[in-house]
């Protein structure tokens, strides 16, 4: 989509805007890289792009409704830029492309969760064509269309998430993600290894390993069936690669494996997230989880043995259907039982497709519902407190991320455990540019994040050795 004029050539802006999950945000790296690869160039700026392009999520009616405000508000800027090109993408539109050409006629190209690859194509015909939408949505991955990873224009010059496995094969009860993203395809081994390898050769210091259920990464493929256990090691094992994380695991197929080769592998983080979603074991069996909440803790518990220092995060749904109050307090037993270092906790919102929306005691009373919430907010907090208040005193490894977002005096970067650090260094605080590694000695906890004072830095960044670090002292 590149213009010429008659001394230089203008590349045509693009604006990705994300709503959703990792997988969602590493989706739109690899869109912006392809775009990039058309002659595009990438602004922060929609009123200043030629394309704008919104990469969606369907797991909650959150997301849909952000998509929809978005595309309302930018009817506006079409009116003024006639020639601009709107692109709707991901996980939404493979599930609603006929209720968002309805809901947003001035969208001109829809595409899917498996041809993420042709976007630029579909964007190249459309701004050829003009008139009505195109709208391509696949059922399967495109064989013919771009490799299964295409390559990534990363957000951060340290850190990197690697897609190893796109789909599911479990069937929970609420969620629409199999609908969507098929079933599961694990990338082969090698091919994940040598995208590390080729990161820790450029500067990336993390990895963050994504797939739906990453237990299950192998188990689809055909010459070997590696296990995950064997990716995290030869991942970990990259020269270069100091910390390895990943999600999301499912706790029915968290095996001992696993465990090991994370206590096992100094480059994989103490951190685990570990979807609870309920504590019931009634709850859990409507929703299709496989494991009861015993099961979950036991699995919990040898992770702990085995890990130390393991921080251990969850997803709780409050008010899915027919949760009665005993449910409830069987949830708030398991998460004081569990000990978690925070906990991302939903409303129950019915997808439509799910085996969940069509079940007939979906009514609870949204007071109860807001109460429960408030109630497992409170237990959350607390035992993320505890667990933060526990960090005080200690130095920790910190990777630091940049300036804080509310106060650019102060500096945040996140601990092997996956917690955000508020630190002040001493002297030039420039000079400790993102991606360096520093100690902090944790000096205060709040339930969300920990404060701490600069010890030392460990190591700059491999891009910027260099640098002269006047705050190191
Ligand atoms: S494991 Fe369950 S919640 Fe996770 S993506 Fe698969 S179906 Fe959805």
């Amino acid at each position: 989509m590149t213009s010429t004029s008659t001394s230089e050539v203008v590349k045509p802006k693009f604006a990705v805007r994300t709503f959703g999950c990792q997988m969602n945000e590493h989706d739109s790296e690899r869109l912006s890289a392809l775009l990039v690869a058309d002659g595009m160039q990438p602004t922060d700026d929609l009123a200043d792009a030629d394309v704008i392009v919104f990469n969606t999520c369907c797991i909650r009616e959150n997301a849909d409704n952000r998509l929809y405000g978005n595309l309302g508000r930018l009817k506006a800027l079409r009116a003024a830029k006639p020639h601009l090109k709107i692109a709707v993408g991901g996980c939404l539109a493979q599930k609603d492309r006929e209720r968002i050409v309805e809901r947003a006629p001035h969208v001109d190209v829809v595409f899917g969760t498996h041809n993420l690859g042709r976007a630029p194509q579909l964007l190249r015909q459309a701004a050829l064509a003009g008139g009505g939408p195109i709208v391509e949505i696949m059922d399967a991955p495109d064989p013919q269309g771009a490799p299964a990873e295409p390559p990534a224009l990363r957000q951060t010059p340290y850190a990197a998430w690697v897609t190893i496995q796109t789909g599911c094969n479990n069937s929970c009860a609420f969620c629409i993600v199999p609908s969507v993203r098929g079933p599961e395809i694990s990338r082969p081994f090698s091919e994940i290894v040598k995208e590390v390898q080729s990161l820790a050769r450029r500067g990336v210091v993390e990895v963050t390993l994504l797939g739906q259920n990453v237990n299950s990464y192998g188990r689809d493929l055909t010459k070997r069936r590696p296990l995950f256990a064997d990716l995290l090691r030869a991942v970990g094992s990259v020269e270069g690669i100091s910390r390895v994380r990943f999600t999301s695991p499912h706790p029915k197929d968290l095996r001992p494996e696993t465990i090991a080769a994370m206590a096992e592998t100094p480059a994989v983080c103490e951190q685990l997230h570990l979807p609870l979603q309920s504590g019931s074991d009634r709850v859990l069996a409507r929703m299709r989880r496989g494991y009861t909440a015993a099961r979950y803790l036991e699995r919990l518990e040898a992770a702990r043995r085995a890990i130390e220092d393991l921080s251990v995060t969850t997803d709780i749904i409050v008010g899915f259907p027919g949760e009665t109050e005993e449910d409830f307090a069987a949830t708030l037993d398991v998460v004081s039982l569990a000990g978690y270092d925070s906990a991302y906790t939903f409303v129950f919102s019915p997808r439509p497709g799910t085996r969940a929306a069509a079940m007939e005691d979906q009514f609870i009373d949204p007071e109860v519902v807001a109460d429960r919430f408030e109630r497992l907010r409170v237990v959350v907090e607390r035992c993320a407190l505890s667990r933060h208040q526990q960090r005080v005193g200690k130095v920790e490894e910190v990777l630091v991320e940049g300036p804080s977002r509310r106060d650019a005096t102060v500096l945040c970067g996140r601990t092997r455990q996956g917690k955000i650090v508020h630190f002040v260094p001493d002297g030039d605080m420039s000079a400790i540019i993102p991606g360096t590694l520093a100690l902090v000695r944790v000096t205060s906890a709040a339930p969300h994040y920990l404060r701490g004072n600069l010890e030392c830095i460990v190591e700059l960044p491999r891009y910027r050795r260099r640098i002269p670090v006047a705050a190191a002292g």
